[in-house]
């Protein structure tokens, strides 16, 4: 695609990586045929292609965000199938992260747009909050009906509806300390307890945690290690996820530098697209760049570590699963036959449900503030995962989880949790009663 930025606008790294994104698009409209949005929309506009037009207009002419161009940009998932489609390798992911870091800056938002997402920003990332918020969710969840009569209420309503009708009590494994390696030690690492994932549902950490340390693994959570910055990222806050970025970096180095890690290993795979990015975000600054690029080197999906331990292959257990692969997961890090076969060698009978390419819709917060897209992603994929037949969904994003959890009767389960059952941990309290 011909550019014609200047050489002033140019002398800005992130306009002058934006354009080098641009100039690699050749308009083909590949990626369109696996937008989840354009899919569902139908516009132009809400396909990756006409996206990266919009931004294009908007960077060239160093114009401010209008209505129309952030209306087209938040439906936007980020969910990356674009990126994984295309065949001239355009990096849409931080080209959108540019344009979203543009909008927080040049314009602003209707009221209500705005109370939401400050909500969302001073909530979510802090547990403590969060979990306080779960529980007054509770005594709002019988207003979400009215809610949703109003537009600018409709992202309250999804909150009532998505937050879980028992808060679990805070688990031991999200609380900052050493799990010693059971056996012979064979290696070091810290994971990452996150925000909202330690809240929802710990025990996904517990088994990680429990299965690491039987195959000879030490554990750490490590002190005044939190978000990932990856929710306030793609809503623009560039500021507020680089100081997170920066206040994990520290907590992990502190590990680094004393006893080592041979990983950074993360459950969420939403958290684990950010924190392999951690290198690029922080690029320019002098004080963390070389830190934040050896933990995104160090960074690993739970799915992605495992198979270095060569863990044995059990017979079959008359289970099948259908397999979720987040996007984060297969677009954002890549990681599409791990799980998969992991899930495989422990026993279980893995099915793969179609349109498996495509988002259900969860993407961090956009099942709040674009719920009626959101909704009708969700039930295409629940339609899909039913379709299998399978005894239990599997996959490796507490969001994803959550998500689909709401619209299924089928049980998910992060796919580690599946693992450590299988390798000698005990049943999951979750799955229904035998
Ligand atoms: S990231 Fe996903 S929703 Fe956004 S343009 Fe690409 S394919 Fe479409
Ligand atoms: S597939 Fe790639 S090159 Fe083709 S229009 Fe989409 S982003 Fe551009």
């Amino acid at each position: 695609m011909q550019t014609n930025f200047t050489a002033s606008q140019l002398a800005d790294p992130a306009a002058a990586e934006s354009e080098s994104i641009l100039r690699r698009c050749v308009h083909c409209g590949f990626c369109t045929a696996t937008c989840p949005t354009y899919l569902t929309l139908g516009n132009e506009l809400d396909s990756p292609r006409g996206r990266i037009y919009l931004i294009k207009d908007m960077l060239e002419n160093d114009r401010p965000a209008d209505e129309s161009v952030v209306t087209h940009l938040d439906r936007c998932l980020s969910c990356l199938s674009c990126a994984t489609t295309c065949p001239s390798g355009v990096d849409y992911m931080h080209l959108i992260d540019h344009a979203r870091a543009h909008i927080e800056k040049s314009y602003r938002r209707p009221l209500m747009d705005r109370v939401i997402r400050g909500l969302l920003v001073s909530i979510l990332p802090h547990p403590k909050r969060f979990r306080m918020a779960l529980k007054l969710a509770r005594v709002g969840r019988p207003f979400r009906m009215v809610a949703k009569r109003f537009p600018a209420l409709k992202p309250i309503a999804a909150m009532l509806e998505l937050a879980p009708r028992r808060v679990t009590p805070l688990s031991p494994y999200s609380l900052p300390q050493t799990h010693q390696a059971q056996g012979t030690k064979r290696g070091r690492v810290a994971i990452l307890t996150g925000c909202a994932q330690p809240v929802l549902d710990p025990a996904i950490n517990a088994a990680a945690i429990r299965l690491l340390t039987r195959f000879g693994i030490e554990v750490v959570v490590p002190d005044r290690e939190g978000c990932c910055g990856a929710l306030v990222h793609h809503m623009g806050r560039e500021e507020l996820a680089l100081k997170s970025a920066r206040a994990n970096v520290d907590a992990w180095f502190r590990e680094i530098e004393t006893k080592g890690l041979d990983a950074i290993i993360i459950t969420a795979s939403g958290c684990g697209t950010t924190i392999k990015d951690y290198g690029h975000m922080l690029r320019h600054d002098p004080e963390y760049a070389a830190r934040a690029a050896t933990v995104s080197a160090l960074a690993r999906d739970v799915t992605e570590y495992l198979p270095t331990l060569a863990l044995p292959t059990l017979p079959p257990k008359g289970i099948a699963v259908a397999y979720h692969s987040a996007c984060s997961m297969q677009h954002g890090q890549k990681i599409s036959s791990a799980p998969k076969h992991l899930l495989s060698a422990a026993g279980y009978t893995v099915r793969d449900p179609k349109e498996g390419h495509l988002c259900c819709g969860s993407a961090g917060t956009y099942n709040i503030l674009q719920s009626d897209i959101a909704s009708k992603l969700k039930l295409r994929k629940v339609a899909n995962l039913e379709a299998t037949k399978a005894d239990i969904i599997a996959t490796g994003n507490i969001g994803c989880i959550a998500h689909i959890g709401s619209s299924t009767s089928m049980q998910i389960l992060h796919t580690v949790e599946l693992l450590d059952w299988a390798y000698g941990g005990k049943r999951p309290d979750k799955l229904h009663p035998r």
